[in-house]
């Protein structure tokens, strides 16, 4: 395995990590200050800097990407509801290729509606269907434009309302009917707080392999979990097998970084300072 002790050279930042202490230019200036070389900045947070002024920013501080967040939520309860998802996944890979991402992470979508309380069905096979059809149709462009597409398996306690594609095995089924011949144009995001208790994530890691392993987000499992969304823990703090699975995925030769992603109201209302020294010092002691 790689020794992260030393230096900072596969550690990234997701800066969801900070979003409610600092906006986007302030995120990449702490970084850089930091001597952390990479980030993974979400959709709402490139708008509100400007898409122009993050891509300059980033590279004046040197900064590259881990990834971008995100595109997806493809489902949806009629044909104009479909196009637009489709209109907003193809803005969303160009926006990831302005920002010269290595990737653009799919959180893939679920029940119409359900996010906002209201679902407009239930038919979850439905929504998998429709999953298909909107990778299918955006791979097609993003191919064209040498944008890779990461699938992201949410945990299934968020299979109703942000992501009906739960297993790393289901997403690896969605890229051999999609990439056959595993270009590297479609692969998976694998974040240790969705997959960490799957029984196959070790063999579906190694199945995955070098060309699939876009992503790797790391945060902790926290006993108790007092929030699905919004209490994850800093790496360390929960039960999470973090070199374990770094293990898994370095085996089947990733290479990229480890990105950090906590949504955390704690972790929120504490200090963007505080914030990063800890990564910073996790991902030293126990990424
Ligand atoms: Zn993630």
């Amino acid at each position: 395995m790689r020794d992260f002790s030393a230096d900072l050279a596969h550690l990234a930042i997701n800066t969801a990590t900070l979003r409610k202490q600092l906006a986007l230019p302030a995120i990449l200036e702490a970084c850089a200050r930091r001597g952390i070389r990479r980030v993974c900045p979400w959709r709402d947070q490139v708008a509100s800097a400007g898409l122009a002024s993050v891509a300059r920013h980033l590279k004046d501080a040197g900064l590259g990407l881990s990834g971008y967040c995100r595109g997806g939520f493809f489902p949806a309860a009629d044909a104009a509801g479909l196009r637009a998802a489709l209109d907003d996944n193809r803005r969303a890979v160009d926006e990831a290729k302005t920002l010269g991402a290595p990737c653009l992470v799919l959180v893939v979508g679920a029940l119409p509606g359900a996010l906002q309380g209201r679902p407009a069905h239930n038919d979850i096979a439905l929504a998998r269907a429709q999953v298909v059809d909107g990778i299918a149709a955006t791979l097609a462009y993003a191919r064209q434009v040498g944008m890779p597409l990461a699938i992201e398996p949410l945990h299934p306690m968020q299979a109703a309302d942000r992501a009906c594609i739960n297993t790393t095995e289901h997403a690896l089924d969605i890229c051999d009917a999609l990439d056959a011949s595993q270009t590297g144009a479609l692969g998976v995001a694998i974040d240790v707080y969705h997959t960490w208790w799957d029984p196959k994530l070790e063999s579906q890691i190694a199945r995955a392999g070098h060309e699939r392993l876009l992503a790797y987000h790391v945060c902790d499992w926290l006993l108790p979990t007092r929030d699905l969304l919004n209490d994850r823990g800093m790496m360390g703090d929960g039960i999470v097998e973090l070199q374990k699975i770094r293990g898994f995925v370095e085996a089947a030769g990733y290479a990229g970084p480890a990105e950090v992603e906590i949504f955390s109201e704690r972790w929120w209302s504490t200090p963007a300072a505080a914030v990063l020294d800890t990564c910073v010092a996790r991902y030293h002691t126990v990424v």
